[in-house]
């Protein structure tokens, strides 16, 4: 099938949150984990290629972002989307704002639009600035996030000193006056050389008028939330057939394991929870830098699959400061990355076949070390959260990769009921 919206995510479990919202329509949902080395083959209405470049310098992910690109135009792609996270996790040397610019250009489009926000997850942006739940994301949980801490709230603030074209704002006001009032905006903007536009969206409703505005824009960049609404449009205006393309998923084995990397608040809780209901593993990562994951290994072994033992790194700011003091930023994080990737091996060659993996770059690490390089996506566990299906090692497996923040605090076992065998 000729693909009709063609995805890049700046990391694992956000191309899982954007494929989950696309799935919502019925239509097929193809993940593939970083750029296919072969010609597209066998494509869907809806491809979504993950990369894992949230935080590669600028130029690694401006290349591995326009090699997506290509390979996306060579699937038939005419239009097409950049996600990164709804809280836009980003340092003043990060890549959205290129990667955007980069994208832009290759596609000979002078705007685009940023839009974040995911209201059912707690995500809106008004005036520019985003919030998490309640707080200005500056004051939220973010503001201590392990590779970017979210110092500023402002989109255009922390857009401006990433990008070379001006960066202007289509407010709520604007917004809520719908899909004509937003495109009169966009021109406007457009006429004083405004190449980067900021949308405000605090509810769904917001979502639709944004989608729909902007549904024949080349590229659109954002969280996954402003995409959802997009399938309906392509639907309603015959490029799509309504019961085109629907997915198939097969059936896998039962052992599970839950392996965790995220140090978000959401996630803390989530670990603290399902640690009370099966056996789980603690990583260290200063034991893990010295003497490497094998006793975590051996504790793996001991454990029935049936009983989805968890292993977690996940820690509280202070104690996760204290091993960046010690090893660096950069390496607590690898040996953790690599040590929950090695367990991930391990898990499957003992049989696991369900993996319920918390964090971005976690999920980028065990799914790569998993050698799964495409996914179907299935049903939703939490919204942005759906379980996909691969093939690792020959074996049919199921993932669920959730980003830090996401799902309710029973998420692990909520992801175990949902895909029961
Ligand atoms: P999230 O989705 O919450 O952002 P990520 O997996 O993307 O989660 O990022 C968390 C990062 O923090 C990973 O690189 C992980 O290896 C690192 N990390 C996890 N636990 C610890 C810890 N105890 N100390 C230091 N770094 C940690």
């Amino acid at each position: 099938m000729t693909t009709i919206l063609g995805c890049i995510a700046d990391d694992f479990t956000g191309a899982c949150d954007l494929a989950g919202l696309l799935a919502r329509s019925g239509v097929k949902v193809n993940l593939r984990l970083g750029v296919p080395d072969t010609l597209p083959s066998d494509t869907a209405a809806f491809e979504v290629i993950a990369l894992k470049c949230r935080t590669a310098p600028v130029d690694e992910a401006v290349a591995e972002c326009r090699a997506a690109l290509a390979w996306l135009k060579q699937a038939g792609a005419a239009r097409f989307f950049w996600k990164y996270c709804s809280t836009f996790d980003s340092t003043a040397v990060g890549n959205i704002g290129p990667v955007a610019e980069a994208l832009m250009a290759d596609l000979g489009v002078s705007q685009t639009i940023y839009c974040p926000a995911f209201p059912e997850n707690g995500r809106s942006i008004f005036m520019g600035n985003l919030f998490v739940g309640t707080q200005l994301l500056a004051e939220s949980p973010m503001k201590d996030h392990p590779l970017t801490p979210m110092r500023d709230s402002n989109l255009m603030r922390l857009l401006t000193p990433q990008t070379t074209a001006p960066v202007g704002l289509a407010d709520r006001l604007c917004v809520a006056s719908g899909a004509d009032a937003l495109q009169a905006r966009l021109r406007e903007l457009s006429k004083e050389g405004v190449a980067h536009v900021v949308v405000d969206a605090v509810a769904d409703d917001d979502l639709k008028t944004i989608a729909k505005a902007c549904c024949d824009m080349p590229l659109l960049t954002g969280g996954s939330a402003v995409a959802m609404p997009l399938p309906a449009l392509y639907i309603a205006q015959g490029l799509l057939a309504k019961n085109a393309d629907k997915s198939t998923v097969p059936q896998v084995g039962a052992g599970a394991i839950i392996l965790s990397g995220s140090c978000s608040a959401m996630t803390r809780a989530q670990v603290e929870s399902y640690a009370n209901m099966a056996p789980s593993y603690q990583l260290d990562p200063l034991d893990l830098a010295q003497n490497g994951a094998q006793k975590a290994c051996d504790w793996l072994a001991a454990q029935p699959l049936d009983a989805a033992p968890m292993i977690y790194a996940t820690a509280k700011p202070a104690t996760v400061q204290k091993a960046q003091d010690q090893l660096g930023v950069a390496r607590a994080g690898a040996v953790i990355e690599q040590a929950l990737a090695a367990l991930a091996i391990e898990a499957r060659n003992r049989g696991a076949r369900r993996f319920v993996v918390a964090g971005g770059e976690t999920s980028g690490a065990v799914a790569k070390a998993l050698g799964v390089t495409q996914m179907t996506i299935g049903a939703e566990i939490a919204p942005g959260v759906p379980w996909g299906y691969g093939q690792s090692d020959g074996v049919d497996i199921a993932l669920a990769l959730k980003s830090g923040n996401f799902g309710t605090t029973q998420f692990f076992s909520d992801a175990l009921t949902e895909l029961e065998v």
